[in-house]
């Protein structure tokens, strides 16, 4: 066989203005590229672990002991907290849009018994679970998940802090609430919440274990580190249980940031081969966070989101989600169904919104770290061209105006 070798791959620089990944850091990029080659047992390699450990309990508002960040993306942390529930647990799972689905597949495959997995592997069907199904488009409110657990009352109960299938928010002091009264254990996916919004994950205390993700909210480059953090309770089930993971799991995965035996350590032991490069840009996307303040940041979405949704409504779409990080909306009755179309031209020059990935077909455009009226600016008038080449009737000098009000009175504000 001949043996091809490509000419060295380029990728170019776009505008992620998409669901996640979001718009790297120039800081978290340096940090990357100018970190030294240094094994995983070198002492500022285990100290930038100890010191990221610390950062993240500070970001998420823990005294979690068991709290740090596992190797991967989003799915690899949720893997880990998931890791928890095993053949025969009674789990609700509530699903309103693509990623609590697949979070539900995940549990589904974790409590499925072997005849249950053997009988659907890639889809199994275990009598253990419950799979509360809301409709795309709307959140889990606190009714739903009360009458769930009321009626199951299950052992763990999961959702989707942040479901960005369709940009809906779900109630997570709900959950909180129906678990304390009906005696589960909560697990939450905050994959995108997490370096967003402004809240301390120890106000919820039915919720036991929490993943998230590098590179949306907390800014970091996707496969670094995916931060996880899992209450006593959490881990005492856990400890009753066991699990079927070497690495993945919660507890033996903590050990390499120097979380041994319950207790902070001074430093790490050995646990998988950590990468220098994604200490050294967990670290400063941490340190970023930590700086800007989380307050600050969430407040910034908010204005900055409001100002895109105001401009999109201004050009007749109609927006279906309440995230602040992520506009999802339909197109005006006239182009209904060309989301895709539209989407498409957009991404193929480098400006990289995202349909929704089930149906129905929406379009969603996000602003994770495009916190300013520039990016604002360049995404609304970047869309807008898209829009005029569909044959969407725009009016630029309106879209001006409401821009420039939202921005105007902020400038005045401050
Ligand atoms: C992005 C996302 C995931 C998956 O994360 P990856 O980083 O792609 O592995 C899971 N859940 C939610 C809510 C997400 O937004």
């Amino acid at each position: 066989m001949d043996t091809v070798i490509y000419p060295k791959l380029t990728i170019p620089a776009t505008i992620a203005a998409g669901p996640g990944p979001g718009n790297t850091d120039e800081r978290v990029l340096n940090a990357f590229a100018s970190a030294g080659v240094a094994d995983h047992m070198h002492p500022d390699v285990l100290r930038g672990m100890v010191e990221c450990k610390e950062m993240l309990r500070a970001i998420m508002g823990t005294k979690n002991t068991y709290t740090y960040g596992v190797a991967g993306t989003g799915w690899s942390g949720l893997d880990v907290m998931f890791n928890a529930v095993m053949p025969g647990d009674t789990v609700v799972m509530f699903v309103n849009g693509t990623f609590s689905g697949l979070d539900g597949l995940t549990v589904r495959m974790k409590a499925a018994t072997a005849e249950e997995l053997a009988a659907a592997p890639l889809d199994p069907q275990p009598a253990s679970v419950t799979i509360v199904n809301v409709p795309h488009g709307e959140s889990v409110t606190a009714d739903v998940i009360d009458a769930a657990l009321a009626e199951h009352k299950p052992k763990w109960a999961a959702m989707a802090h942040w479901e960005t299938g369709s940009g809906r928010t779900n109630d997570i002091a709900a959950l909180s609430a129906a678990c304390e009264k009906h005696r589960a254990m909560g697990l939450v996916d905050a994959v995108s919440s997490l370096g967003v919004e402004d809240f301390a994950i120890d106000d919820y205390p039915g919720i036991v274990g929490w993943a998230s993700c590098p590179q949306k909210g907390i800014c970091c480059l996707p496969l670094t580190y995916a931060p996880v953090s899992f209450s006593d309770r959490y881990i005492e089930a856990l400890k009753a249980s066991g699990t079927r993971s070497f690495v993945h799991h919660p507890i033996l995965e903590a050990r390499h940031w120097g979380i041994i035996d319950g207790k902070d350590a001074e430093k790490g032991t050995y646990h998988r081969t950590h990468s220098a490069y994604a200490v050294a840009a967990f670290h400063e996307a941490l340190r970023i966070t930590l700086q800007e303040g989380l307050a600050a940041r969430s407040e910034s979405y908010r204005f900055y989101e409001s100002a895109l949704r105001a401009a999109l409504e201004e050009m007749g779409c109609e927006v279906t989600s309440n995230m602040t990080s992520l506009v999802v909306f339909n197109l005006p009755g006239a182009f209904a169904g060309r989301e895709m179309e539209l989407v498409q031209a957009c991404r193929a020059e480098n400006f990289g919104i995202w349909p929704t990935l089930s149906e129905p077909v929406q379009i969603r455009i996000g602003i994770l770290n495009l916190l300013s009226t520039d990016h604002i600016n360049t995404i609304v008038s970047r869309f807008a061209d898209a829009a005029e080449k569909l044959g969407m009737p725009v009016d630029r000098a309106a879209l001006d105006a409401i821009l420039a009000k939202h921005f105007g009175e902020t400038i005045a504000a401050e």
